[in-house]
């Protein structure tokens, strides 16, 4: 049975490049997981973009001597090349300066307070007594008043990961200037979590499949519910639109409110650029279908608690009831996939003390499918893992190019030179049936662990046919099988590790998909088997023209099953799918770390 699956991925801020760290996190999981849903057979769509609001935008523009506008546009830019040059296929990744997306904001933003979840309140907001600016939330530090970490900051605890307000914090002060902040009364919004207290607790009650550790925080967030602001003091992100509020240029929604909703902006911006405007519905008003949110531990309260209160007030199912907006009823995240933290060479992630490796300069020197691979055996998935050059040049070399690059490339060329095409095999032996019934098998199993999000596991057991198949073929020696009365046996063999290559080659499509077609048509295949991504120019009326991410997956011929190889294919001698990393290249990164 076709699924509607919406992949939800994160949406990386455009404060800068993104760094390796971060695809770890949302990128490479959220595309592992698409590729292996469309190869199944199910509609997907993996949508995002780049977050353009917010404080650290303006803070960076300054620093850079430019408009919060011309940042946005720099580095979302920037971040659509990178993500494209990871093979990320995206069914759309647009950003949130866009009319649609403020239009869809405003719109949750409406339906919520005609509801009654938006309550304005007077609070106090932060202002700098040197300057007299409003200090954002998070550029006020201070100590935690639930864990007691000292570097609490004024909208959220790294340590405890608590939602916090600036005036909560004990100790307050500057992260600019280090002055203590003047606390004066000002008007906002405020999503009335209480309200949704209980129908957010009986949804997640029903989540008893997510990975634990994120339930468990999740659930364990219900526990003080306190109403949490959604508009800002601030002159860059979507207008308030109420009146009174819309043509106050120094009151705008919160980014994260925004944020969020970009899910459902972005869908609705693809039904539109495919043609057919409501196509979106499939996905969000839809309850037979999925949604998998992607992204790393310190966004889970943002998509299992602020997202889903916003959605179930617009739905009207909270404590004070109401009527779904002009989109009908939004369907709930059906599981939110948090990845932990990448460290490097044993420290955090930082641009300022340059221990980061970003994107663009990564994909510089060595290929997507690389990167892509070490994420997938030894990131982040379930617990905070470490990027080390050594580690990442092991693994290319004993498993990507020693272990399957090798067992493409002998295969291959023992078949192009003794045969010139795939061999026609004779009657098989155990061992033969044996090997073919694994790689067959693995479908079923490997597919059973990438539905769950188990993706280490999943690409673990693939690397183990890839595994039994070398050992297969050393025990068999078909090099060895000369005389004309073994060339039938020799073929067979053949034909067996042929037919596991083409098997292990759909098997880590999803983890390797630009090896995948060239192994492809090593097989002596022709046509795109992985569909790629690219970066198209759109244009937006009234508006600027933007670069988005799409891709013409559906025409790909990537499918999740064994398919017998056309005996008689022709095949040529291969080339190497993947490099083999010099010793070198380690000290060489590590001293670019160092800035030298
Ligand atoms: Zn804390």
């Amino acid at each position: 049975m076709t699924r509607h699956i919406l992949t939800a991925v994160a949406w990386p801020y455009a404060n800068g490049p993104r760094h390796i760290g971060h695809v770890s996190g949302f990128g490479v999981p959220s595309d592992v997981f698409s590729r292996y849903q469309r190869m199944a057979g199910n509609k997907v769509l993996m949508v995002s973009g780049t977050d353009e609001h917010g404080t650290p935008i303006l803070v960076q523009a300054e620093q850079e001597g430019v408009t919060a506008r011309e940042l946005a546009d720099r580095y979302n830019r920037v971040i659509v090349d990178d993500l494209q040059g990871l093979g990320l296929s995206y069914d759309l990744f647009t950003r949130t300066t866009t009319r649609n997306h403020y239009a869809v904001a405003q719109e949750l933003f409406k339906t919520l307070h005609r509801n009654g979840y938006m309550i304005e309140k007077t609070t106090k907001g932060a202002i700098s007594p040197s300057t007299g600016r409003t200090l954002p939330d998070r550029y006020i530090e201070g100590t935690c008043p639930i864990c007691g970490y000292p570097s609490a900051r004024g909208d959220q605890c790294d340590n405890c990961g608590n939602q916090l307000d600036p005036t909560d914090l004990i100790d307050p002060r500057s992260r600019i200037n280090g002055e203590v902040p003047k606390f004066v009364e000002t008007e906002h919004f405020f999503l009335d979590l209480p309200a949704l207290a209980e129908a957010l607790g009986s949804w997640l009650q029903t989540r008893t499949d997510w990975r634990p550790n994120v339930l468990k925080f999740s659930l364990n967030l219900l526990d003080d519910l306190k109403p949490r602001a959604m508009t800002r003091d601030i002159d860059w992100g979507v207008p308030v639109p109420l009146e009174g509020w819309e043509n106050n240029p120094n009151k705008r929604l919160y980014v994260w409110f925004d944020a969020v909703i970009g899910y459902l902006s972005a869908s609705i911006e693809w039904a539109r650029r495919s043609g057919e405007p409501d196509a979106w519905k499939s996905w969000w008003c839809n309850p037979e279908a999925s949604s998998f949110y992607f992204m790393g531990k310190d966004n889970i309260t943002f998509h299992s608690q602020i997202w889903p209160a916003e959605l179930l007030g617009y739905n009207g199912l909270g404590a004070k009831g109401g009527t779904p907006g002009e989109y009908g009823t939004l369907e709930l995240p059906t599981e939110v996939v948090s990845s932990e933290f990448l460290t490097m060479e044993g420290k955090k992630f930082s641009s300022s003390r340059r221990v980061v490796i970003y994107v663009n300069d990564f994909l510089s020197r060595y290929d997507a499918d690389a990167l892509r691979y070490f994420i997938a055996a030894a990131g982040p998935e379930t617990q905070d893992t470490d990027f080390t050059w050594s580690e990442f040049r092991r693994r290319n070399n004993d498993e990507l190019v020693a272990g399957w690059g090798n067992l493409v490339n002998r295969s291959i060329s023992m078949a192009a030179k003794n045969v010139g095409a795939i061999p026609t095999p004779g009657t098989l032996t155990e061992a033969d049936a044996t090997l073919l019934d694994t790689s067959k098998a693995a479908f079923g199993t490997v597919g059973a662990l990438l539905e769950r999000s188990r993706f280490k596991a999943a690409l673990g057991e693939t690397m183990r046919v890839v595994g039994e198949a070398n050992k297969y073929l050393s025990d068999q020696a078909p090099w060895a099988m000369k005389d004309s009365a073994q060339v039938e046996r020799r073929d067979t063999v053949l034909y067996t590790a042929l037919q596991v290559v083409d098997d292990c080659k759909a098997l880590l499509t999803p983890f390797l998909p630009h090896s995948a077609q060239k192994i492809h048509e090593l097989l002596g295949e022709t046509g795109t088997w992985s569909g790629e991504p690219e970066v198209r120019e759109v244009t937006e009326i009234g508006g600027p023209d933007y670069p988005v991410i799409q891709g013409d997956y559906a025409a790909a011929q990537a499918r999740w099953a064994s398919r017998p190889i056309e005996v008689g294919r022709p095949l040529a001698p291969p080339k190497p799918v993947f490099k083999k990393l010099d010793e070198s290249i380690v000290e060489e990164e590590i001293g670019r770390l160092e800035g030298e």
